[in-house]
């Protein structure tokens, strides 16, 4: 096949959805990767290439094209998965993985980036160019390409080693879960919803077997945690669920991630000291709005000082409730869940069933483009003509108040086969100004809704519509951005702690009566959302926030104290730590058998690591930044337009914090984020 003729490889404006096929891949990633590789090698050997416009900006274009390509591939692996789609996308990942860690290596490179960075007109640059650089050196340096031998060998040796552990990490977490069944018999069915039934039949059937099978996959742990009347059945799975990889519990001792943890902390916290940090957590914080150690544990402390009390108050009327009404006289920890669903039940009289009729899928959308349209002017027009991957998707153009077209977004709402579940946001096309590359940012939206059937229209719940306005925040931060170099806009290079805040800002429009009188609409009647259960579902909305907080919170400082205060000589001392940050802010003791730290994947298999407290980081910016409408109104024209110039145009070309206080003319303060959860004072 001729390159001409691949479509991944066409200079059009948006993918051609119509004509991509799995043959395509191979050719137009080798040809890019082997396009960027020459390009690189003529740089790093042309003398010229010292400044920007030589050096960094070819970088963003043969990068550019690379993504262009890449994107439509990447969407299409989420969205409509197929075993040819899926061979040829993995081999294509491998070699651009392999690709990429040799560029971050690339020491010529590197040198010629910090040459940009040191030469007489860097000054002279703009904002968003001198932070690419600096950006790019960072990237570099965490990879890093500055050591010396042996130093360097070590590191490159660390960071293999590493990588095979984490996959091992999540690989035991896996297993040990997949390992363990257990069948119930029909009594011990007593109190689980009818609609879970069908799940544990299915179970059952997967092991060959007949009847009910309770496994720790989590809809079954959460169905038997939250509503299995038979006590001895909650202990059972709960004690096999919080032992999964250890060599506690009913679990083979092959799957004990106790020594991995071991090792994967040993050689974080040496590859952290051969890049000339104190610990995995300075390393961790480079970069990261947070900056310093004593940041994030003041920031965890002092949310911890006003949600604990909170939490002793709620568990000790859940206790109260356990045994003046379910006969439970000392409440367990596989008893919390149980208590407070029955609690829940008994002080809301609501459930979520109750709300989905008001939010039709077709209402939502048109909601949501109303809310957008209030609060930051743009108008999203359907578009007939662009070429799709599933008839269910959908293309806008997002048209500004003065009529020009400003980016675009695809849609794509319904859960099908093939389709990843969950909902996410990602880059189609990032804007560019640079003429050689020249393109509007695109957007994919995609989420897994329940289709609508010939009957009825697609039916979202509260906790869907949240989900859209969350994704639809991120592509506004990515769609709304003026800058013009695709590696710092929108999205890209905002620090890890900060990106959550325009998606969380955006879910309050769905707990605000303005918000939800454009969201809300009965499917039959019209009717929007009456005010009695509007106010059921606030109430219901803090249920028990101390108690979710004081564990996020136990979460987060076990993770940061783990990496920070690591020493080679003592080990990690997992446990130990564990138990001294659950003395400081948890309120539930669990058994001392119980390993939750051996299935903590979010930070030993994932990004997560000295970086869980970012949930929550980002959680104060973005209730703070809503309290700036809160004030002012919440479609207040002028707040809208300062939070789309200040956050949302310039992305990742100037630091989060100096963009927040450009908004809102201060730090940001924890105390909306508390109201958010109805602690306040
Ligand atoms: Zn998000």
């Amino acid at each position: 096949m001729t390159n001409s003729l691949n479509p991944l490889l066409a200079e059009t404006s948006l993918p051609a959805f119509d004509a991509i096929r799995a043959d395509h891949i191979a050719p137009a990633i080798d040809y890019l990767i082997r396009d960027y590789e020459q390009c690189v090698a003529d740089l790093v050997t042309n003398p010229q290439a010292r400044d920007f416009a030589q050096l960094m900006a070819p970088m963003e274009r043969v990068q550019t094209r690379l993504n262009r390509a890449w994107a439509p591939v990447g969407h299409l692996h989420g969205t409509m998965d197929s075993p040819a789609l899926r061979e040829a996308y993995s081999a294509a990942e491998e070699k651009l993985t392999e690709f990429y860690t040799a560029l971050g290596q690339n020491r010529d490179l590197y040198e010629a980036v910090l040459a940009v960075s040191q030469s007489p007109d860097f000054a002279s640059l703009s904002r968003a160019e001198r932070t690419l650089v600096e950006d790019s050196l960072r990237g570099f340096r965490l990879s890093g390409v500055a050591l010396q031998e042996p130093e360097r060998s070590r590191f490159a040796a660390i960071q293999t080693e590493l990588s095979k552990l984490s996959t091992a990490f999540s690989e035991a977490v896996l297993d040990s879960t997949d390992a363990w069944s257990y069948s119930m018999s029909e009594t011990e069915l007593a109190g689980l919803p009818a609609s879970a039934l069908p799940m544990f039949q299915q179970y059952a059937k997967e092991h060959g077997q007949e009847g009910w099978l309770a496994t720790l996959k989590s809809p079954s742990v959460q169905a038997i945690m939250s509503f299995a009347d038979n006590r001895k059945l909650r202990e059972t799975v709960y004690t096999a669920y919080h032992t999964r990889a250890s060599d506690q519990g009913p679990h083979d001792p092959k799957h004990d991630n106790a020594s991995r943890i071991e090792q994967i902390m040993a050689l974080r916290h040496e590859s952290a000291n051969l890049l000339d940090f104190a610990s995995a957590a300075h390393e961790s914080l480079d970069g990261k709005m947070a900056a310093t150690p004593e940041r994030v544990l003041d920031f965890l402390h002092d949310l911890a000082a006003k949600a604990r009390p909170v939490a002793v108050k709620e568990l000790a009327e859940l206790g109260e409730f356990a045994r003046t009404t379910l006969g439970i006289e000392t409440l367990m920890p596989w008893d919390v869940n149980y208590a407070a669903e029955k609690l829940r039940e008994h002080r809301f009289d609501f459930s979520e069933e109750d709300l989905k009729p008001y939010f039709p899928v077709e209402q939502v959308m048109s909601g949501l483009f109303a809310v957008v349209g209030r609060l930051f002017g743009v108008q999203f027009v359907a578009r007939s003509d662009v070429a799709l991957w599933h008839p269910d998707a959908r293309f806008y153009d997002v048209v500004d108040a003065d009529g020009s077209v400003r980016a675009g977004v695809y849609l794509d709402l319904y859960a099908r086969t093939g389709k990843r579940g969950g909902a996410w946001m990602d880059v189609c096309r990032a804007r560019a100004d640079d003429p050689a590359i020249a393109q509007k940012p695109v957007a994919f939206l995609v989420c897994n809704f329940p289709p609508p059937t010939p009957d009825l229209p697609a039916l979202l719940t509260h906790d869907d519509v949240i989900t859209l306005l969350h994704e639809c925040g991120h592509g506004l931060h990515h769609m709304l951005t003026e800058i013009g170099w695709p590696s710092v806009g929108g999205i890209s290079g905002v620090e890890w702690d900060a990106v959550e805040l325009p998606s969380q800002f955006m879910e309050n429009y769905a707990w605000c009566r303005e918000g939800l009188d454009l969201l809300a609409r009965h499917y039959q009647t019209g009717e929007p959302l009456p005010q009695d259960l509007f106010d059921k579902m606030l109430a219901a909305r803090h249920f028990h926030a101390g108690l979710f907080l004081v564990r996020q919170l136990e979460f987060a400082l076990f993770d940061f104290r783990l990496h920070l205060d690591y020493q080679p000589e003592g080990g990690a001392r997992v446990m130990e730590r564990l138990a001294e940050v659950r003395k400081q802010v948890a309120v539930i003791e669990p058994p001392s058998w119980q390993r939750f730290p051996n299935t903590f994947t979010h930070i030993f298999s994932g990004g997560y690591a000295a970086g869980y407290y970012s949930y929550l980081w980002a959680e104060v910016l973005s209730a703070d930044a809503f309290a700036a409408f809160e004030e002012n109104g919440l479609f207040d024209a002028s707040t809208g337009q300062r939070f789309r110039d200040e956050i949302l145009a310039v992305g990742g070309s100037r630091p989060a914090l100096e963009s927040f206080i450009a908004f809102r003319g201060r730090e940001p303060e924890t105390d909306a984020l508390l109201r958010s959860y109805g602690l306040a004072a």
